[in-house]
């Protein structure tokens, strides 16, 4: 069982702070980096996007910590900007933190790969009121019910560690996403979600065919969807992600 340091919060009065102070602590003397297994450093207060980053393969995380375990959709920055930074692929990885409030301790670690995250999983809130401080700015929600499960990797689960090799690899798997363009990036989300629905590790195209309803609701301007699955199909195997039998079944261990 893990615990946040109450010592570190002596000195400060609000909730939010304290478990801010708390959580970053925490995470940089026994969080690690999930692409190259090194420690985190947090940055020095001038850069306001990103907490952490490591030192060593320069990837960099937010933090968001919450007394609620990672839920559908969670609140994101400013809509625009949001938008900017996966066009521009400087959106960080995210960490969501559980902790429970009782004894600090912690519940679940866990990350979004920045590669797992694409336009379409963005929606904008409304606008702030007139009455508001920041009258007119437009904030965003982050839907986490879109992304699969691949890409919510867990380090710590219902307070007990995840091996760290096996969260390196599992990282690791979605990783060819990163310098892949917006729109097809979204189809391979999507595909593996489909995937995962199945749940199992060997299928066949007709279960993948299936999923068809699905897709046609996300690409309703994609009208040859049977053609679009086989072709991610292919992508995902090319780049390892799963595999072809020799029987016409894909298996996402090696054979
Ligand atoms: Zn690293």
């Amino acid at each position: 069982m893990f615990f946040f340091n109450q010592n570190l919060i002596e000195d400060y009065k609000s909730e939010t702070q304290k478990i801010r102070v708390m959580s970053e602590s925490w995470l940089q003397e026994y969080g690690y980096c999930v692409r190259c297994g090194k420690k985190l450093k947090h940055f020095k207060n001038n850069k306001p996007v990103a907490d952490l980053y490591c030192e060593n393969c320069l990837e960099e995380y937010e933090l968001k910590s919450s007394k609620n375990k990672l839920g559908k959709k969670i609140l994101g920055s400013a809509y625009s900007v949001m938008i900017q930074k996966i066009d521009n692929n400087t959106v960080p990885n995210f960490f969501h933190l559980n902790y429970n409030k009782a004894n600090y301790s912690i519940n679940d670690l866990i990350v979004i790969p920045k590669h797992c995250m694409c336009k379409s999983i963005i929606t904008a809130r409304d606008p702030l009121p007139q009455t508001a401080r920041r009258a007119g700015w437009i904030g965003c929600y982050i839907d986490i019910s879109s992304i699969p499960k691949s890409g919510k990797i867990y380090l710590i689960q219902n307070g007990v560690s995840i091996d760290k090799s096996k969260v390196i690899k599992q990282f690791k798997k979605t990783l060819f996403l990163k310098n892949m363009k917006d729109e097809p990036k979204g189809w391979l989300l999507d595909i593996i979600k489909c995937i995962e629905l199945l749940d199992k590790s060997q299928f066949t195209l007709d279960e993948i065919y299936a999923c068809e309803n699905i897709l046609k609701i996300k690409h309703p301007d994609n009208h040859n969807i049977r053609a679009k699955i086989r072709q991610e199909l292919q992508i995902l195997r090319d780049y390892e992600y799963l595999y072809f039998s020799n029987r016409g079944e894909y298996s996402l261990d090696k054979y």
